[in-house]
């Protein structure tokens, strides 16, 4: 059986303890290697390799650092099929999906912040023929990197990628559910001459090794992505040790239809924004508002539609959605679907397993893509965070009321709307709380926009700019210039 390592000091190490975790592939049910159960040791090992390569890493060429990182990423695209086929078996997503998102996003990370930094600008400000004040932006040391399971090299890349370009070192955990990609690119770093101790990787439980990530006194800059309970605790774990921290936390996104949307494209797009990674994506929207007008009508056309989607073998190119990551997501989803039924929701389609998919995947978790009607927007199943292939609509019956129902979670990460008016999608988008609007669309990326969530979303933004300053602390340097 594999057995992963942890990338300390430039080396992939095993654990200080010697113990071990399993790696279930959710597909079938089975161990298929074996993830460091790393602890303080192993992280002390890293944060101090991290501090001896930052002075030399800080001052070395941007140009010297872009070169190295864009070979890296050159490595994980020469790669691709390899690396889409751990994340399949690791994460239960299709292959077919880790082939066309989630790897080439990763690599369009690194290529992204790369090229960025040799392209930044500095400030600088006049003070009335007083003085003149300049910025300059240093990088701030050892960066704590957390990252979750849902979209694994994706993410794990848009914090390694800004953190390490800009000058810093890191010390960075993957979600010990999908490990896979992560030692993976250990062996891409040493490939491509990163020097030891730039980056580190430290599995194991977030509890143990992510914990001791968050309260080392070295690292002063933690970057989260994961659920909003742990970033809660996280934060007061930082906030008194006075540690710069950017939080990407959950959500429950509003999809608003209205009836004058374009039908041929809101209805496949808010099929896919439910469903899309079995919908275990934080963009997700989970809860689906159709104005009254055509609520009845959108309504069977969305359940016919989420009917014919094939839940199946994620390595199977006709399979439209895997398994879920985990037996824990598994009955999560499943309590949330009881619930609906107990808060008087109407389950329109799916809530239970499929048929066994095949001989290979018959210990799987898998579930298929669950429809639910007649709930309110107060009710715990619209509020709470599923974090599974199921959505509940919600007719309305005009702009305000939606708005309303749309920010009445504590959660405020995205939003899609549906309008061919142009006005009115100025002002919903206004009113909505959220960190991303997308209208007449849905997951569009562009990675210099600001990135992150309102309310309990999160705190801090990433994307181009904002990972850049994140990343860097600014000094404002005052000259005088009196002119007598
Ligand atoms: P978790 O919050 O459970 O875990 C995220 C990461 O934090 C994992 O690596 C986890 O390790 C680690 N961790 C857990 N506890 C601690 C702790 N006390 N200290 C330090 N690290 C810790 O999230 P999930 O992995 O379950 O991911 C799903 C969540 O992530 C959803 O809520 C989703 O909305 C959110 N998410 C947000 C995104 C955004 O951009 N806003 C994007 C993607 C997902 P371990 O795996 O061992 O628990």
């Amino acid at each position: 059986m594999h057995q992963l390592t942890n990338y300390i000091n430039g080396e992939k190490v095993p654990p200080a303890g010697g113990a071990y975790l399993d790696n279930i592939n959710p597909a079938t049910g089975a161990v298929f290697s074996k993830v460091p159960d790393s602890d303080a040791a192993d992280v002390e090992a890293a944060v101090a390799a991290a501090d001896r390569a930052f002075p030399i890493w800080s001052k070395t060429p941007a140009d010297e650092r872009s070169r190295i990182l864009l070979r890296m990423a050159d490595l994980i695209e020469s790669r691709l099929d390899e690396f889409a086929r751990a994340e399949t078996d690791d994460n239960g997503k299709c292959l077919s999906l880790a082939r066309t998102v989630d790897i080439p996003r990763a690599v369009k990370n690194l290529r992204f912040f790369a090229t960025a930094i040799l392209h930044t600008q500095s400030e600088s400000h006049v003070t009335d023929g007083q003085a003149l004040n300049y910025t300059l932006r240093k990088p701030r040391g050892v960066c704590g990197l957390i990252s979750p399971w849902n979209l694994p090299l994706y993410l794990f890349t848009w914090k390694i990628a800004p953190a390490i370009a800009t000058g810093n070192t890191a010390v960075a955990k993957p979600s010990e559910v999908t490990p896979v990609t992560a030692a993976m690119l250990a062996d891409v770093a040493i490939e491509a001459g990163l020097p030891a101790g730039v980056l580190n990787i430290v599995h194991g439980l977030g509890a143990k090794a992510g914990a001791a990530i968050v309260s080392h006194p070295k690292i002063t800059t933690i970057s989260f992505t994961g659920g909003t309970v742990t970033g809660r605790a996280i934060a007061a774990v930082a906030a008194p040790m006075f540690k710069k921290i950017s939080l990407e936390l959950g959500g429950k996104n509003p999809t608003i239809v209205f009836a004058d949307a374009d039908m041929k494209k809101a209805l496949p797009t808010s099929v896919r924004a439910a469903f899309a990674n079995q919908g275990q994506i934080c963009l997700c929207g989970s809860r689906l508002f159709v104005e009254r007008s055509i609520c009845d009508d959108f309504t069977a056309k969305f359940v016919a539609a989420a009917k014919q989607i094939r839940v199946g073998d994620p390595l199977e190119e006709s399979s439209a959605m895997g398994a879920l990551v985990s037996k824990a997501q598994l009955d999560k989803v499943s309590q949330y679907v009881a619930l609906a039924k107990e808060e008087g929701g109407e389950i329109l389609c799916g809530g239970e397993p499929p048929a066994p998919v095949n001989d290979r995947c018959k210990n799987g978790y898998f579930v298929q893509p669950t429809v639910i009607a007649g709930l309110s927007h107060s009710c715990r199943v619209n509020q709470e965070e599923i974090f599974g292939p199921v959505v509940s609509i919600i007719p309305f019956d005009d702009e305000k009321q939606v708005i309303d129902m749309a920010n009445s979670t504590p959660y405020g990460l995205s939003a899609s709307i549906w309008t061919e008016n142009l006005n009115r999608a100025h002002r919903v988008a206004e009113g909505v709380q959220s960190g991303t609007i997308w209208i007449n669309t849905w997951l569009l990326r562009d990675l210099r926009v600001p990135f992150g969530g309102m309310k309990q979303s999160g705190v801090g933004r990433e994307g181009g700019d904002e990972a850049i300053r994140f990343f860097t602390e600014p000094k404002n340097v005052c000259i005088a210039t009196p002119n007598d």
